[in-house]
């Protein structure tokens, strides 16, 4: 019998399967889909993440392959003004101990999934987790191909629709009436507006455009996210491509030109869900997406995931019983990550705001005199 099998290869699922193994349990993890791999578009890690990939021996590897921007700025989709940045080197980085990394999603699940391997976890594809049923210290998995996996404690890591978070929760994924459209492609092709190794969000109403460099500066990520009218009619086609220029149509000539490098043919409605306090059901705990999805906005989603492997790991080899672990891993998480989802849904509505309201917040972002105040409580 395995120490821990984790459900779900994502960045959340890895992160858990390699903070377990190099504590020195027995992991197995099982991806549902045949290969590991990751959509081509760009992550932002803050300090709260890279601190810990640090720690793990991993962020040199990451640094290496992403961009350590100097910037991260938010700019007025409209009129394309700066309103506020802050920088990312010198005191920031002395002020939370680790640097401000963007890198390529696949760059940091390959790197994960290696480093999983290294850490001698035993990596299966190709299976379905279907449900996990707990005696007083057995987690049995049951997979959708009839194999049955005996284990310590089993960890959920199965995304945003996690199937396993039905034993904790009887909730659904709430919808943004949002959708997100990505896009990297090579920097010769793409005029930028601002300097690569800035982190741009122009926020304007009902949408904004994120744009920052991947791969040294060699590529251009950008993600456009809209609130769909589609959507707002109750129809249940909606944010197709149809929408995106008309959305756009009223933000300043670089955002708009923007659009052309956005693939067209894949698109995420942006889903989050409601905290719940409780990810434990027996030897079942929820982590990353399964626990506590997010909406985008602060860019913490994958952080969260991050941080959660970390405590779950230093909770375990505390050498308690896997109950009191457990338990103190789910303490110590779930109002922290349940303080992110809304301050995340708020940090959305402040960027999506029309009118007078934006105007005010303009003014109010333009005075900000100290941006630590804001991020603080996220990065330190
Ligand atoms: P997932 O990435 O969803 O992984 C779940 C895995 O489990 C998948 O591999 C899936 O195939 C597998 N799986 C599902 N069901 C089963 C099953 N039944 N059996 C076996 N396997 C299963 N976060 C950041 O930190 N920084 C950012 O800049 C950032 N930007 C974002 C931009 C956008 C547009 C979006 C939508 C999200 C962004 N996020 C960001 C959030 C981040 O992508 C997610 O929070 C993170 O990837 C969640 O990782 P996860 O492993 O928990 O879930």
């Amino acid at each position: 019998m395995t120490d821990v099998l984790v459900a779900g290869g994502g960045i959340g699922g890895l992160s858990a399967a390699y903070a377990l193994a190099t504590a020195g349990y027995s992991v197995r993890l099982l991806e549902r889909s045949a290969e590991f791999g990751e959509v081509g578009a760009g992550l932002q890690l803050a300090p709260n993440a890279t601190r810990i990939l640090r720690e793990w021996g991993l962020l040199d590897e990451i640094a290496q392959a992403g961009v350590l921007p100097r910037r991260l700025v938010l700019a007025d989709a409209v009129s394309g003004d700066e309103l506020v940045h802050a920088e990312l080197t010198g005191e920031f980085k002395k002020r939370y101990h680790a640097p401000y990394v963007v890198v390529h999603r696949s760059d940091l699940h390959r790197i994960l999934v290696e480093a999983c391997r290294r850490a001698g976890v035993t990596l299966e594809t190709g299976r379905t987790v279907e449900r996990v049923d707990s005696t007083e210290d057995t987690a049995f998995t049951y997979c959708a191909d009839g194999s049955v996996f005996e284990s310590q404690i089993a960890v959920a890591a199965d995304g945003l629709t996690s199937k396993l978070r039905r034993a904790v929760a009887d909730d659904e994924p709430i919808c943004s009436g949002y959708v997100a459209y990505r896009g990297a492609v090579p920097a010769e092709e793409a005029s930028t507006a601002m300097p690569l190794d800035d982190v741009v969000a122009w926020i304007g109403p009902r949408c904004h455009l994120v744009q920052y460099g991947l791969r040294r500066g060699e590529l251009v990520n950008r993600v456009a996210v809209f609130a769909s009218p589609a959507y707002e009619r109750g129809e249940t086609d909606w944010g197709g491509p149809d929408e995106l220029e008309e959305a756009f149509a009223g933000c300043g000539e670089h955002v708009r030109r923007s659009l052309s490098s956005l693939w067209r043919d894949r698109r995420w409605p942006m889903y989050d869900r409601i905290p719940v306090e409780n990810w434990v059901s027996g030897r079942l705990v929820l982590t990353g997406d399964a626990a506590h999805p997010m909406l985008q906005y602060l860019a913490q989603g994958a952080c969260q995931a991050i941080e959660d492997a970390h405590t779950l790991a230093a909770e375990a080899v505390k050498g308690e019983d896997w109950g009191t672990a457990l338990a103190a891993f789910n303490s110590s998480r779930a109002s922290r990550t349940a303080r992110v989802q809304r301050t995340a849904r708020t940090w959305g509505d402040i960027w999506h705001v029309d009118g007078v309201g934006r105007l005010l917040r303009n003014e109010l972002m333009t005075s900000l005199a100290e941006v630590y105040r804001h991020t603080d409580w996220l990065y330190a």
